[in-house]
């Protein structure tokens, strides 16, 4: 048995999840069900969450409340979104838990041990926002390209460092060996030309006087780990599954995992082939055409979403009306507008409707279980497998609208006294091929696959998707 090991990035806990967050988890979920229950691989599927940071320590203040029971407070949202869109990962990872903890100081100890780490007296450039040392390099008119609202501060400190130019051969040597290292290219390129620009050694510690609510640095107790070595170790999980098959992340920390995390890992003595296989990088979405931003007010949680549609057709509103390769833009309106189209009406109205017929008609179905659209399936599986789930779920829908078709334009209604025969034969070509929609919504909208093919048993209809009245 192949075994697949897919992550996505684990969730900074300090908001609650919002629906790029909820477009990631669910992206992930269906490559991961898709492995697991279609190509039956041995399958694992991790998230997490990264708890600590300063945002964090700051807003725990803020809240009266001690940083690990801020956290343990508010990550009860992000577990809630197991059963809320049912996700199906193995294992959800806090880097707050002590095998977390472990990870983390065995990599630092083993890159230090191999001298890629030393410690500096600098002066940099804070993003607030990000809660990162900035290179200068990254800024854009003199502010951080993610939080141009901000003025990044000039701070001063002697910090732990990270070896990361030393690694510049070893990681084009990796880049040039794996030409799909990073995917899509146009992203691989974006890391390609900032390996071009040259690479600068990363600050990946902070004293504990300006920030407490982190891993402490096993070779100095009075610093503790900064984002990276703490975030990324989470993958190190599995054990049994290293090393990761897909890591799926964001654009906005891309460079971290395409140069720091393998460079890292190299420096801790990994093997070429104990590195990542390959990483994803989905874009941002935006709602009607703006930044999601808490300051704008216009932030879309998943809970919102789900309260709106049900779990299942979020799971499909989510992929297939937002890009996941490009940035996407949310609308309601647009939402609402597909869910009653693709959903209730498309397909919704084709199972009702055969079903009604072939009870009315009394028509005999003959069930033909191995049925299979090859050309249909090997499009869905090919579009699971290049992640471009727009295209997947756009190419049922179609099929979905063809057997729409194909009922009005054969009109059984009419062929049932004329052309009982012919009557049947639609009847039995709609009914086997919404078996093979189901077979291809599975990892999609698994509910909904398994509730097609009871109808499709039992042939009583039953409406899928009720239709939502009001303009979004
Ligand atoms: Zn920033």
């Amino acid at each position: 048995m192949k075994k697949f090991y897919v992550t996505n990035s684990i969730a900074y806990i300090n908001a609650e999840p919002h629906i790029g967050y909820g477009q990631e988890i669910l992206a992930t979920d269906v490559v991961a069900r898709y492995h697991r229950d279609v190509l039956k691989d041995d399958t694992f599927f991790l998230t997490g969450a990264d708890e600590h940071g300063f945002s964090v320590q700051m807003n725990a203040v803020k809240a009266k409340m001690e940083p690990k029971k801020f956290v343990d407070k508010l990550i009860e949202k992000y577990l809630d979104l197991k059963v809320q869109l049912n996700l199906t990962y193995d294992y959800f990872i806090r880097t707050t838990s002590e095998e977390h903890k472990k990870n983390a100081r065995e990599i630092w100890s083993k890159a230090l041990e191999n001298g890629y780490i030393y410690k500096k007296f600098y002066s940099g450039v804070y993003c607030v926002g990000c809660e990162m040392m900035k290179n200068k390099s990254e800024l854009v008119n003199e502010r951080c390209p993610n939080h141009p609202n901000l003025i990044p501060e000039i701070v001063e400190e002697e910090n732990w460092f990270f070896k990361l130019a030393a690694f510049q051969e070893k990681l084009e040597k990796l880049y040039k060996d794996n030409p799909t290292f990073v995917q899509p290219d146009f992203r691989f390129n974006e890391v390609k030309s900032l390996l071009k620009s040259g690479l600068e050694d990363v600050s990946i510690s902070r004293p504990k006087e300006k920030l407490n609510w982190g891993i402490e640095v096993p070779n100095d107790p009075m610093h503790v780990m900064y984002v990276w070595f703490d975030a990324l170790t989470n993958y190190l999980y599995p054990k049994k599954y290293w090393p990761a098959d897909l890591h799926i992340i964001g654009k906005d920390i891309l460079r971290f995992h395409a140069a720091l995390w393998p460079a890292m890992l190299m420096a801790a003595g990994y093997e070429n082939d104990q590195l990542p296989k390959k990483i994803y990088v989905h874009g941002f979405i935006s709602v009607d055409g703006q930044k999601m931003s808490k300051t704008l007010g216009n932030v879309v949680k998943a809970s919102d979403m789900i309260e709106r549609y049900g779990k299942e057709a979020t799971r499909y509103l989510l992929l297939k009306e937002l890009s996941f390769d490009k940035d996407g833009d949310f609308s309601w309106e647009r939402m609402t507008q597909t869910y009653n189209a693709d959903l209730a009406n498309d397909l919704g109205n084709l199972l009702q409707r055969t079903l009604t017929m072939i009870n009315k008609y009394r028509v005999n179905i003959k069930p033909k279980g191995d049925y299979e659209d090859i050309e249909l399936v090997g499009i869905v599986n090919m579009a699971i497998e290049e992640m471009d789930f727009v295209l997947a779920l756009t190419k049922i829908n179609a099929i979905v609208q063809w057997l729409n078709k194909l009922i009005e334009n054969n009109k059984p209604w009419d062929l049932a006294e004329k052309n009982p025969k012919k009557c049947a034969e639609i009847l039995n070509i709609i009914h086997n091929y919404m078996r093979v929609i189901s077979k291809c919504l599975i990892p999609f909208m698994p509910e909904t696959s398994k509730e097609i093919n009871r109808q499709l048993e039992s042939l009583e209809p039953k409406p899928l998707f009720l239709r939502i009245g009001g303009k979004g």
